[in-house]
């Protein structure tokens, strides 16, 4: 037995109950966080700045656990997923739905993009489902419908195979992880006789069920669709699987090729990444708000349409012209076609991305540090909301004070460590000098972006 298969992580996704019983646990923290935002709601946005914090629902949902997936898969890869109540209610409902195949529309990954553009424009940049602990709380009962639905009507767990909004993020930066899911010996796997790990008999056990996000085990190359459900593990009857330890962003290094939707997607992260970190500091954020700010102020837009022209400007608009610009400088200057031109953009900039994405998490973690001092006492957090609004002084930020030094060594060095292994992917791969020259280029000047604003921000 090697150092691999002896390591705790696969002894506990061999475990029977390990997996489904955490599955369980967040199925109750998700109800419980539902109930938390249930009838806490305010149409005064200067108020929802400070409800967000106080009341305990939604300070969980977008401060910690949404963080927290962020982190675990940049990190380790998809183990979000292994322990996510979507996979256990959708593969419950699958097993007595109409198990009818998916569409080609769905097999696109385009209904992940669009879902997740419409979470991103509508849901938090108009709605503000990240303030408002009512929306929260109707957004996550929408995602558990969607769930519900799609497993009686589509086989196996289509929700999370080919709808879940998070899943093109979770898929793209856990190639960035220094894990993943594999066969142990491949030669096993071609003289395996039964197959239980696609076996069709396999597919609606609710333990040790044969993979129903359509992998076959020993052909998984990279970590973008195994979520790490560790349903192989134990319907694997060669004990072939394991979990095992890789060099770091190695999918990135093999140059995987990506779907339109992936990068469609991608391309609308990196914008979003820019505006969430960048907007921390006042002086960077004058500098990321000033076309959106412009285009309102031009088209005479208030109000909440304010946000959905700002999310459009910098989700989808600037990033898509960014893009754009290198990908035809790439079709003039190194002949090259149009997916492979972004391709190669994207892989590059993904370590960029996924590090400024994990500095956000770390951000927006410690800052609500503070708000803990109230959220068990007044857990609708309405109260702590209005006296915080009379008496901003009684927030006590001394943690801060002690950490914010430390927090900006770790930006610096994050932004610096995204653009070296964006740099060190771009030296591998196969490409012309020309091409990678672009690609170097497009690389400092998203990466350059993060790196001279955090650098001014925390150290001067
Ligand atoms: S992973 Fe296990 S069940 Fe699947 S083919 Fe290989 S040995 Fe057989
Ligand atoms: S290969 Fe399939 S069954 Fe195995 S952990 Fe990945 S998603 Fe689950």
């Amino acid at each position: 037995m090697n150092f691999e298969e002896r390591i705790m992580i696969n002894k506990l996704f061999k475990n029977r109950y390990f997996l489904i019983s955490l599955q369980f646990l967040t199925l109750l923290g998700f109800v419980l966080l539902v109930y938390g935002g249930i009838g806490i709601t305010t149409n005064d946005k200067d108020f929802a700045k400070i409800l967000r914090n106080t009341n305990l629902a939604n300070l969980i949902v977008w401060s910690y656990w949404w963080p927290l997936i962020i982190a675990t898969a940049v990190l380790f890869g998809r183990f979000w997923c292994s322990i996510c109540p979507m996979e256990l209610v959708t593969s419950f409902f699958g097993k007595t739905g109409f198990r009818k195949k998916p569409g080609i529309i769905l097999k696109s990954g385009w209904v992940i993009t669009l879902f997740y553009l419409v979470i991103l424009v509508i849901g938090i940049h108009t709605l503000a489902i990240h303030r408002i602990p009512q929306y929260m709380a109707v957004y996550m009962l929408t995602l558990l419908m969607v769930a519900v639905v799609s497993g009686l009507i589509w086989e196996k767990r289509t929700f999370c195979t080919h709808i879940c909004p998070v899943g093109h993020l979770l898929g793209l930066y856990s190639m960035v992880a220094s894990k993943g899911l594999r066969v142990k010996d491949t030669a096993v796997c071609r003289d395996c006789k039964t197959k239980d790990c696609i076996s069709k008999s396999n597919h609606y056990k609710l333990i040790g069920r044969s993979c129903t996000s359509e992998l076959f085990p020993p052909k998984i190359t990279d970590n973008r669709s195994c979520i790490l459900c560790g349903q192989c593990h134990k319907s694997c009857t060669k004990d072939n699987i394991v979990i095992r330890k890789r060099k770091i962003a190695a999918d990135l290094f093999s140059g995987v090729r990506l779907s339109w939707a992936e990068m469609g997607f991608f391309v609308m992260v990196s914008g979003f990444v820019i505006y969430e970190v960048l907007s921390e500091w006042k002086v960077s954020k004058k500098f990321v708000m000033a076309v959106p700010d412009w285009v309102n102020h031009s088209l005479n837009i208030t109000g909440s349409v304010e946000g959905t022209v700002k999310a459009l400007v910098l989700f989808i608009i600037l990033p898509g012209v960014f893009y754009s610009l290198f990908a035809i400088l790439k079709r003039i200057l190194a002949k090259e076609d149009w997916k492979t031109s972004f391709n190669q953009l994207v892989l590059a900039i993904l370590p960029v991305t996924a590090s400024m994405h994990l500095l956000k998490a770390l951000l927006k973690t410690t800052s609500r540090i503070p708000y803990w001092d109230f959220v068990f006492g007044d857990p609708n957090g309405v109260t702590t909301a209005q006296m915080l609004t009379e008496h901003p002084e009684m927030l006590n930020k001394g943690i801060l004070t002690v950490l914010w030094p430390y927090i900006g060594i770790i930006a610096v060095l994050l932004s610096a460590g995204g653009l070296v292994l964006s740099f060190l992917i771009i030296r591998k791969q196969q490409q012309s000098n020309v091409s990678k020259l672009i690609s170097a280029v497009a690389v400092l000047l998203y990466g350059g972006l993060f790196l001279v604003s955090l650098t001014m921000w925390r150290l001067f």
